[in-house]
Protein backbone atom coordinates (compact mmCIF):
# COMPACT_ATOMS: atom_id res chain seq x y z
CA UNK A 1 0.00 0.00 0.00
CA UNK A 2 1.24 3.69 -0.83
CA UNK A 3 1.97 5.59 2.53
CA UNK A 4 2.99 8.62 3.63
CA UNK A 5 6.46 9.14 5.57
CA UNK A 6 6.85 11.97 8.40
CA UNK A 7 10.81 12.85 8.84
CA UNK A 8 10.52 13.76 12.58
CA UNK A 9 13.64 15.93 12.50
CA UNK A 10 12.23 18.33 9.76
CA UNK A 11 9.52 19.59 12.01
CA UNK A 12 10.20 21.82 14.29
CA UNK A 13 6.88 23.26 15.12
CA UNK A 14 4.46 20.51 15.78
CA UNK A 15 1.57 22.87 17.01
CA UNK A 16 1.69 24.57 13.11
CA UNK A 17 2.28 21.20 11.10
CA UNK A 18 -0.74 19.38 13.29
CA UNK A 19 -3.64 22.25 12.05
CA UNK A 20 -2.23 21.32 8.22
CA UNK A 21 -4.27 18.32 7.80
CA UNK A 22 -7.99 19.18 7.09
CA UNK A 23 -9.52 15.62 8.19
CA UNK A 24 -7.28 15.84 11.59
CA UNK A 25 -5.18 12.73 10.61
CA UNK A 26 -1.89 14.38 12.33
CA UNK A 27 -1.61 14.02 16.07
CA UNK A 28 1.21 14.09 18.82
CA UNK A 29 2.16 11.13 20.43
CA UNK A 30 5.42 11.52 23.00
CA UNK A 31 6.57 14.22 21.20
CA UNK A 32 6.42 12.73 17.71
CA UNK A 33 3.90 13.41 14.69
CA UNK A 34 2.05 10.47 13.88
CA UNK A 35 -0.19 9.63 11.02
CA UNK A 36 -3.83 8.19 12.11
CA UNK A 37 -6.46 6.11 10.57
CA UNK A 38 -8.36 9.29 9.46
CA UNK A 39 -5.61 9.77 6.74
CA UNK A 40 -7.50 10.47 3.37
CA UNK A 41 -4.04 9.91 1.66
CA UNK A 42 -5.41 13.72 0.24
CA UNK A 43 -1.31 14.60 0.96
CA UNK A 44 -2.10 18.07 1.97
CA UNK A 45 0.85 17.40 4.60
CA UNK A 46 3.49 16.98 1.93
CA UNK A 47 2.65 19.72 -0.24
CA UNK A 48 1.77 22.09 2.60
CA UNK A 49 4.39 20.64 5.57
CA UNK A 50 7.85 21.84 6.55
CA UNK A 51 9.76 20.82 3.06
CA UNK A 52 10.66 17.23 3.54
CA UNK A 53 8.68 16.08 6.65
CA UNK A 54 6.42 14.53 5.17
CA UNK A 55 7.25 11.90 2.07
CA UNK A 56 4.68 10.20 -0.05
CA UNK A 57 5.64 6.67 -1.07
CA UNK A 58 4.14 5.28 -3.74
CA UNK A 59 3.75 1.35 -4.07
CA UNK A 60 5.42 -0.44 -6.67
CA UNK A 61 4.05 -1.59 -9.46
CA UNK A 62 4.74 -5.04 -10.57
CA UNK A 63 3.72 -6.00 -14.05
CA UNK A 64 1.32 -8.56 -14.86
CA UNK A 65 1.91 -11.01 -17.86
CA UNK A 66 -1.57 -10.48 -18.99
CA UNK A 67 -1.59 -13.40 -21.54
CA UNK A 68 -1.72 -15.48 -18.99
CA UNK A 69 -5.33 -14.62 -18.30
CA UNK A 70 -7.32 -15.94 -20.48
CA UNK A 71 -11.53 -16.02 -21.18
CA UNK A 72 -14.43 -14.35 -19.40
CA UNK A 73 -16.23 -16.04 -16.77
CA UNK A 74 -20.15 -15.70 -15.84
CA UNK A 75 -20.64 -17.34 -12.46
CA UNK A 76 -24.32 -19.23 -12.98
CA UNK A 77 -26.33 -17.52 -10.17
CA UNK A 78 -29.00 -20.35 -9.58
CA UNK A 79 -31.36 -21.97 -7.12
CA UNK A 80 -31.69 -25.63 -7.05
CA UNK A 81 -30.38 -25.39 -10.47
CA UNK A 82 -32.96 -23.32 -11.25
CA UNK A 83 -31.01 -20.59 -13.17
CA UNK A 84 -31.58 -17.01 -12.26
CA UNK A 85 -32.12 -14.75 -16.07
CA UNK A 86 -29.37 -12.34 -14.74
CA UNK A 87 -26.83 -15.17 -15.81
CA UNK A 88 -28.01 -14.93 -19.83
CA UNK A 89 -27.69 -11.21 -19.73
CA UNK A 90 -24.46 -11.57 -18.04
CA UNK A 91 -23.07 -14.41 -21.24
CA UNK A 92 -24.84 -12.00 -23.71
CA UNK A 93 -22.37 -9.07 -22.09
CA UNK A 94 -19.52 -11.94 -22.26
CA UNK A 95 -19.77 -13.30 -25.56
CA UNK A 96 -19.60 -9.37 -27.00
CA UNK A 97 -16.51 -8.72 -25.06
CA UNK A 98 -15.15 -11.88 -25.46
CA UNK A 99 -15.69 -11.42 -29.11
CA UNK A 100 -13.97 -8.03 -29.13
CA UNK A 101 -10.46 -9.78 -27.73
CA UNK A 102 -10.95 -13.23 -29.24
CA UNK A 103 -11.15 -15.14 -26.22
CA UNK A 104 -13.39 -17.84 -25.11
CA UNK A 105 -16.84 -17.16 -22.86
CA UNK A 106 -16.54 -19.52 -19.73
CA UNK A 107 -19.57 -20.33 -17.25
CA UNK A 108 -18.58 -21.47 -13.81
CA UNK A 109 -21.79 -23.55 -12.24
CA UNK A 110 -21.63 -24.55 -8.48
CA UNK A 111 -24.00 -26.19 -6.81
CA UNK A 112 -25.23 -30.31 -6.23
CA UNK A 113 -26.82 -32.14 -8.82
CA UNK A 114 -26.52 -29.73 -11.36
CA UNK A 115 -24.08 -31.10 -13.73
CA UNK A 116 -26.85 -32.00 -16.11
CA UNK A 117 -28.86 -28.61 -16.05
CA UNK A 118 -25.46 -26.91 -18.61
CA UNK A 119 -27.87 -27.51 -21.86
CA UNK A 120 -29.56 -24.13 -21.27
CA UNK A 121 -25.97 -22.36 -20.74
CA UNK A 122 -24.50 -24.02 -24.02
CA UNK A 123 -27.49 -23.19 -25.63
CA UNK A 124 -26.97 -19.01 -25.71
CA UNK A 125 -23.43 -20.37 -27.17
CA UNK A 126 -21.10 -20.77 -23.99
CA UNK A 127 -17.77 -22.29 -24.87
CA UNK A 128 -17.25 -23.95 -21.59
CA UNK A 129 -18.90 -24.66 -18.25
CA UNK A 130 -17.04 -25.68 -15.79
CA UNK A 131 -19.05 -27.58 -13.34
CA UNK A 132 -18.25 -28.09 -9.39
CA UNK A 133 -21.26 -31.13 -8.24
CA UNK A 134 -20.88 -31.98 -4.81
CA UNK A 135 -23.72 -32.36 -2.18
CA UNK A 136 -21.31 -30.16 -0.41
CA UNK A 137 -22.65 -27.24 -2.43
CA UNK A 138 -26.17 -28.08 -1.98
CA UNK A 139 -27.71 -24.98 -0.87
CA UNK A 140 -25.68 -21.40 -1.12
CA UNK A 141 -23.34 -21.54 1.41
CA UNK A 142 -20.79 -18.87 1.43
CA UNK A 143 -17.19 -20.56 2.91
CA UNK A 144 -17.85 -24.02 0.24
CA UNK A 145 -19.10 -21.70 -2.90
CA UNK A 146 -16.13 -18.68 -2.44
CA UNK A 147 -13.78 -21.86 -2.28
CA UNK A 148 -14.95 -23.60 -5.45
CA UNK A 149 -14.67 -20.58 -7.14
CA UNK A 150 -10.94 -19.30 -5.81
CA UNK A 151 -10.34 -23.21 -7.57
CA UNK A 152 -11.83 -22.41 -10.55
CA UNK A 153 -10.11 -18.73 -11.12
CA UNK A 154 -7.06 -20.66 -10.11
CA UNK A 155 -7.06 -23.51 -12.51
CA UNK A 156 -8.41 -22.04 -15.76
CA UNK A 157 -7.15 -17.99 -14.79
CA UNK A 158 -10.25 -16.58 -16.36
CA UNK A 159 -8.93 -12.41 -17.29
CA UNK A 160 -12.75 -11.41 -16.16
CA UNK A 161 -15.28 -12.22 -13.71
CA UNK A 162 -19.00 -11.21 -13.96
CA UNK A 163 -21.48 -11.65 -11.19
CA UNK A 164 -24.96 -11.38 -10.76
CA UNK A 165 -25.38 -8.03 -8.47
CA UNK A 166 -27.61 -9.90 -6.58
CA UNK A 167 -27.38 -11.04 -2.71
CA UNK A 168 -25.55 -14.23 -4.33
CA UNK A 169 -23.26 -12.14 -6.25
CA UNK A 170 -22.53 -9.45 -4.00
CA UNK A 171 -21.45 -11.53 -1.17
CA UNK A 172 -19.03 -13.83 -2.97
CA UNK A 173 -17.78 -11.72 -5.68
CA UNK A 174 -15.70 -8.94 -2.95
CA UNK A 175 -14.64 -12.21 -0.81
CA UNK A 176 -12.95 -13.71 -3.67
CA UNK A 177 -11.48 -10.30 -5.75
CA UNK A 178 -10.17 -9.65 -2.09
CA UNK A 179 -8.24 -13.07 -2.01
CA UNK A 180 -6.88 -12.51 -5.61
CA UNK A 181 -5.99 -9.06 -4.36
CA UNK A 182 -7.76 -7.43 -6.90
CA UNK A 183 -10.30 -4.83 -7.87
CA UNK A 184 -14.04 -4.91 -7.82
CA UNK A 185 -16.66 -3.01 -9.27
CA UNK A 186 -20.30 -2.95 -8.26
CA UNK A 187 -23.28 -2.57 -10.02
CA UNK A 188 -21.36 -1.75 -13.59
CA UNK A 189 -24.11 -0.15 -15.86
CA UNK A 190 -21.77 -0.25 -18.95
CA UNK A 191 -18.68 -2.78 -19.92
CA UNK A 192 -16.36 -2.81 -22.67
CA UNK A 193 -12.98 -3.78 -23.17
CA UNK A 194 -9.65 -2.91 -24.42
CA UNK A 195 -7.64 -4.77 -26.83
CA UNK A 196 -4.41 -5.10 -23.87
CA UNK A 197 -7.28 -7.05 -21.97
CA UNK A 198 -8.25 -4.03 -19.12
CA UNK A 199 -12.01 -4.21 -18.89
CA UNK A 200 -13.57 -0.80 -19.02
CA UNK A 201 -15.91 -0.81 -15.83
CA UNK A 202 -18.42 1.99 -16.05
CA UNK A 203 -21.28 2.95 -13.42
CA UNK A 204 -22.56 5.87 -11.96
CA UNK A 205 -20.94 8.07 -9.12
CA UNK A 206 -22.02 10.48 -6.62
CA UNK A 207 -25.80 10.37 -6.81
CA UNK A 208 -25.65 9.42 -10.69
CA UNK A 209 -24.39 13.11 -11.34
CA UNK A 210 -21.03 11.35 -12.94
CA UNK A 211 -19.96 8.11 -14.83
CA UNK A 212 -17.10 6.59 -13.57
CA UNK A 213 -14.69 4.76 -15.25
CA UNK A 214 -13.12 2.19 -13.55
CA UNK A 215 -9.98 0.10 -14.46
CA UNK A 216 -8.10 -2.98 -13.40
CA UNK A 217 -4.67 -2.35 -15.09
CA UNK A 218 -2.11 -4.46 -12.79
CA UNK A 219 -4.05 -6.96 -11.69
CA UNK A 220 -6.32 -10.02 -12.66
CA UNK A 221 -8.84 -11.47 -13.05
CA UNK A 222 -11.29 -7.99 -13.39
CA UNK A 223 -14.03 -8.85 -11.23
CA UNK A 224 -17.47 -6.98 -11.88
CA UNK A 225 -21.52 -7.31 -11.01
CA UNK A 226 -24.33 -5.99 -12.78
CA UNK A 227 -27.87 -5.50 -11.56
CA UNK A 228 -30.22 -8.01 -13.44
CA UNK A 229 -32.46 -6.10 -16.36
CA UNK A 230 -29.40 -3.85 -17.46
CA UNK A 231 -28.19 -5.88 -20.37
CA UNK A 232 -30.41 -8.41 -22.38
CA UNK A 233 -29.36 -11.97 -23.27
CA UNK A 234 -28.39 -12.93 -26.60
CA UNK A 235 -30.15 -15.09 -29.15
CA UNK A 236 -29.76 -18.44 -28.54
CA UNK A 237 -27.30 -20.49 -31.04
CA UNK A 238 -28.71 -23.07 -33.33
CA UNK A 239 -26.15 -25.75 -32.82
CA UNK A 240 -24.50 -25.54 -29.77
CA UNK A 241 -20.73 -26.46 -29.70
CA UNK A 242 -19.50 -25.86 -25.95
CA UNK A 243 -18.86 -28.61 -23.89
CA UNK A 244 -19.17 -29.57 -19.79
CA UNK A 245 -15.84 -30.23 -17.92
CA UNK A 246 -16.89 -31.26 -14.37
CA UNK A 247 -14.06 -30.12 -11.65
CA UNK A 248 -12.69 -31.84 -8.73
CA UNK A 249 -11.80 -29.93 -5.51
CA UNK A 250 -10.69 -31.61 -2.13
CA UNK A 251 -13.77 -32.40 -0.30
CA UNK A 252 -11.81 -30.32 3.56
CA UNK A 253 -12.17 -27.10 1.20
CA UNK A 254 -15.60 -27.51 1.05
CA UNK A 255 -15.75 -27.89 4.85
CA UNK A 256 -18.61 -24.91 6.39
CA UNK A 257 -19.24 -23.54 9.60
CA UNK A 258 -22.77 -22.85 8.43
CA UNK A 259 -25.55 -25.61 9.01
CA UNK A 260 -28.52 -25.08 6.49
CA UNK A 261 -31.24 -26.65 8.78
CA UNK A 262 -34.22 -25.59 6.97
CA UNK A 263 -34.74 -23.85 3.48
CA UNK A 264 -38.55 -22.47 3.07
CA UNK A 265 -39.86 -21.55 -0.62
CA UNK A 266 -41.45 -17.58 -0.70
CA UNK A 267 -44.01 -18.13 -3.02
CA UNK A 268 -42.86 -15.91 -6.23
CA UNK A 269 -44.05 -12.22 -6.56
CA UNK A 270 -43.85 -10.78 -10.10
CA UNK A 271 -41.58 -7.48 -9.64
CA UNK A 272 -41.70 -4.69 -11.55
CA UNK A 273 -38.41 -6.05 -12.93
CA UNK A 274 -40.42 -8.97 -14.42
CA UNK A 275 -43.28 -6.37 -15.32
CA UNK A 276 -43.64 -6.00 -19.48
CA UNK A 277 -45.61 -2.96 -18.67
CA UNK A 278 -45.10 -0.27 -15.68
CA UNK A 279 -46.80 3.07 -14.80
CA UNK A 280 -44.96 5.50 -12.41
CA UNK A 281 -46.13 7.31 -9.97
CA UNK A 282 -44.59 10.69 -8.69
CA UNK A 283 -44.59 13.63 -6.80
CA UNK A 284 -46.74 15.14 -9.29
CA UNK A 285 -50.03 13.39 -7.75
CA UNK A 286 -51.59 15.59 -4.75
CA UNK A 287 -52.71 13.03 -2.48
CA UNK A 288 -52.09 9.38 -1.79
CA UNK A 289 -55.70 8.49 -3.04
CA UNK A 290 -54.97 9.75 -6.75
CA UNK A 291 -52.85 6.90 -6.56
CA UNK A 292 -55.83 4.76 -7.71
CA UNK A 293 -56.18 6.38 -10.81
CA UNK A 294 -52.47 5.09 -12.02
CA UNK A 295 -53.36 1.67 -10.58
CA UNK A 296 -56.55 1.29 -12.76
CA UNK A 297 -54.07 2.64 -16.23
CA UNK A 298 -52.02 -0.17 -14.65
CA UNK A 299 -54.39 -2.78 -14.20
CA UNK A 300 -56.20 -2.07 -17.92
CA UNK A 301 -52.60 -3.16 -19.31
CA UNK A 302 -52.38 -5.65 -17.59
CA UNK A 303 -49.02 -4.05 -15.63
CA UNK A 304 -47.58 -3.08 -12.61
CA UNK A 305 -47.69 0.58 -10.17
CA UNK A 306 -44.06 1.93 -9.50
CA UNK A 307 -42.97 5.03 -8.21
CA UNK A 308 -40.32 7.59 -7.80
CA UNK A 309 -38.28 7.90 -4.58
CA UNK A 310 -40.05 10.94 -3.03
CA UNK A 311 -43.29 8.14 -3.48
CA UNK A 312 -41.47 5.51 -1.14
CA UNK A 313 -40.34 8.11 0.91
CA UNK A 314 -44.32 9.15 1.81
CA UNK A 315 -45.08 5.79 1.96
CA UNK A 316 -47.69 5.68 -0.81
CA UNK A 317 -45.51 3.07 -2.60
CA UNK A 318 -43.64 -0.21 -1.20
CA UNK A 319 -39.36 0.18 -1.39
CA UNK A 320 -40.03 -2.72 -3.73
CA UNK A 321 -41.35 -0.75 -6.62
CA UNK A 322 -39.30 2.42 -6.36
CA UNK A 323 -37.37 2.37 -9.43
CA UNK A 324 -33.92 4.12 -10.14
CA UNK A 325 -30.32 4.19 -8.99
CA UNK A 326 -30.94 3.35 -5.33
CA UNK A 327 -34.05 1.17 -6.26
CA UNK A 328 -34.63 -1.52 -8.83
CA UNK A 329 -33.93 -1.28 -12.84
CA UNK A 330 -36.48 -2.18 -15.04
CA UNK A 331 -36.56 -2.68 -18.78
CA UNK A 332 -40.79 -3.17 -19.42
CA UNK A 333 -42.09 -2.92 -23.15
CA UNK A 334 -44.15 -0.14 -22.23
CA UNK A 335 -43.26 2.30 -19.32
CA UNK A 336 -45.72 5.26 -18.62
CA UNK A 337 -44.17 7.88 -16.27
CA UNK A 338 -47.52 10.09 -15.32
CA UNK A 339 -45.61 13.35 -13.72
CA UNK A 340 -42.05 12.23 -13.21
CA UNK A 341 -39.48 14.83 -13.82
CA UNK A 342 -36.86 12.49 -15.32
CA UNK A 343 -33.72 12.91 -12.64
CA UNK A 344 -30.76 11.57 -13.53
CA UNK A 345 -31.23 8.83 -10.27
CA UNK A 346 -34.77 7.90 -11.57
CA UNK A 347 -33.58 7.51 -15.35
CA UNK A 348 -30.49 5.16 -14.81
CA UNK A 349 -33.13 2.80 -13.68
CA UNK A 350 -35.41 2.75 -16.52
CA UNK A 351 -33.74 3.92 -19.68
CA UNK A 352 -33.31 0.57 -21.18
CA UNK A 353 -37.10 0.51 -21.42
CA UNK A 354 -38.67 -0.88 -24.74
CA UNK A 355 -40.92 2.07 -24.91
CA UNK A 356 -41.43 4.79 -22.67
CA UNK A 357 -44.05 7.19 -22.76
CA UNK A 358 -43.85 10.12 -20.27
CA UNK A 359 -46.74 12.67 -19.04
CA UNK A 360 -45.88 15.80 -17.59
CA UNK A 361 -46.84 19.54 -17.58
CA UNK A 362 -43.74 21.22 -18.32
CA UNK A 363 -42.49 20.15 -21.43
CA UNK A 364 -38.88 21.16 -20.30
CA UNK A 365 -39.25 18.02 -17.90
CA UNK A 366 -35.59 16.09 -18.58
CA UNK A 367 -37.82 12.74 -18.89
CA UNK A 368 -38.61 13.88 -22.08
CA UNK A 369 -35.25 13.24 -23.16
CA UNK A 370 -35.46 9.69 -23.21
CA UNK A 371 -39.24 9.50 -24.42
CA UNK A 372 -40.54 7.97 -27.33
CA UNK A 373 -43.70 9.20 -26.54
CA UNK A 374 -43.75 13.00 -24.97
CA UNK A 375 -48.32 13.82 -23.55
CA UNK A 376 -47.52 17.47 -22.32
CA UNK A 377 -50.30 17.82 -20.09
CA UNK A 378 -52.28 17.47 -16.71
CA UNK A 379 -51.85 13.72 -15.12
CA UNK A 380 -55.21 14.48 -13.91
CA UNK A 381 -56.24 14.85 -17.28
CA UNK A 382 -54.53 12.59 -19.69
CA UNK A 383 -54.60 9.75 -17.24
CA UNK A 384 -58.63 9.42 -17.02
CA UNK A 385 -58.38 10.20 -21.17
CA UNK A 386 -56.14 7.10 -21.41
CA UNK A 387 -58.48 4.78 -18.96
CA UNK A 388 -61.46 5.79 -20.53
CA UNK A 389 -59.84 5.26 -24.35
CA UNK A 390 -58.73 1.70 -23.49
CA UNK A 391 -61.64 0.80 -21.69
CA UNK A 392 -63.83 1.81 -24.92
CA UNK A 393 -61.04 -0.44 -27.23
CA UNK A 394 -61.54 -3.25 -24.75
CA UNK A 395 -65.67 -3.16 -25.01
CA UNK A 396 -65.23 -3.25 -28.27
CA UNK A 397 -62.88 -5.93 -28.77
CA UNK A 398 -65.41 -7.61 -27.00
CA UNK A 399 -68.30 -6.91 -28.78
CA UNK A 400 -66.56 -7.91 -31.88
CA UNK A 401 -65.60 -11.50 -30.41
CA UNK A 402 -69.11 -11.90 -29.10
CA UNK A 403 -70.11 -10.88 -32.89
CA UNK A 404 -68.05 -13.41 -34.21
CA UNK A 405 -69.37 -16.20 -32.14
CA UNK A 406 -72.87 -15.69 -32.64
C1 LIG B 1 -28.06 9.51 -4.26
C2 LIG B 1 -29.46 9.70 -4.79
C3 LIG B 1 -30.16 8.58 -5.21
C4 LIG B 1 -31.47 8.73 -5.70
N1 LIG B 1 -32.13 7.62 -6.13
C5 LIG B 1 -33.35 7.77 -6.69
C6 LIG B 1 -34.05 6.64 -7.19
O1 LIG B 1 -33.58 5.48 -7.11
N2 LIG B 1 -35.26 6.86 -7.75
C7 LIG B 1 -35.85 8.10 -7.85
O2 LIG B 1 -36.94 8.22 -8.39
N3 LIG B 1 -35.21 9.17 -7.36
C8 LIG B 1 -33.99 9.05 -6.77
N4 LIG B 1 -33.37 10.14 -6.26
C9 LIG B 1 -34.13 11.41 -6.23
C10 LIG B 1 -34.13 12.13 -7.57
O3 LIG B 1 -33.02 12.99 -7.64
C11 LIG B 1 -35.41 13.00 -7.76
O4 LIG B 1 -35.53 13.87 -6.66
C12 LIG B 1 -36.68 12.20 -7.90
O5 LIG B 1 -36.56 11.21 -8.89
C13 LIG B 1 -37.81 13.15 -8.32
O6 LIG B 1 -39.03 12.47 -8.28
P1 LIG B 1 -40.32 13.04 -9.02
O7 LIG B 1 -40.07 13.03 -10.50
O8 LIG B 1 -41.48 12.26 -8.48
O9 LIG B 1 -40.50 14.52 -8.45
P2 LIG B 1 -40.06 15.93 -8.98
O10 LIG B 1 -38.66 15.98 -9.43
O11 LIG B 1 -40.48 16.91 -7.94
O12 LIG B 1 -40.94 16.17 -10.29
C14 LIG B 1 -42.30 16.37 -10.31
C15 LIG B 1 -42.71 16.61 -11.77
O13 LIG B 1 -44.10 16.60 -11.86
C16 LIG B 1 -44.52 17.52 -12.84
N5 LIG B 1 -45.89 17.85 -12.52
C17 LIG B 1 -46.37 18.46 -11.39
N6 LIG B 1 -47.71 18.46 -11.42
C18 LIG B 1 -48.09 17.87 -12.57
C19 LIG B 1 -49.35 17.57 -13.14
N7 LIG B 1 -50.50 17.88 -12.53
N8 LIG B 1 -49.37 16.96 -14.34
C20 LIG B 1 -48.22 16.62 -14.99
N9 LIG B 1 -47.01 16.88 -14.47
C21 LIG B 1 -46.96 17.49 -13.28
C22 LIG B 1 -43.55 18.67 -12.71
O14 LIG B 1 -43.47 19.39 -13.94
C23 LIG B 1 -42.24 17.94 -12.36
O15 LIG B 1 -41.50 17.67 -13.55
C24 LIG B 1 -32.07 10.01 -5.76
C25 LIG B 1 -31.35 11.14 -5.36
C26 LIG B 1 -30.06 10.98 -4.86
C27 LIG B 1 -29.32 12.21 -4.45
Amino acid sequence: MAKIIVNQSKINNIEEVLGICPFGALEEVDGKVEINAACKMCKMCVKKGPEGAFEFEEDEVIAINKDEWRGVTVYVEHSDGEIHPVTYELIGKAKELASKINHPVYCVFVGNNIKNKCKPLLSYGVDEVFVYDDEELDKFRIEPYAAAVEDYISKIKPTIMLFGGTTIGRSLAPRLAARFRTGLTADCTILDIQENTDLDQIRPAFGGNIMAHINTPNHRPQFATVRYKIFSAPQKVENPTGKVTLCEIEKDKLQSKIKVLQTKIKNKVVGIEDAEVVVVVSRAFKKQEDIKMAEKLAELLGGQLAGTRPTIEASWIDPRRQIGLSGRTVKPKLIITCGVSGAVQFVAGMKGSDYIVAINQDENAPIFDVAHLALIGDIYEIIPMLIENIENMKKNQKAEAEFALS
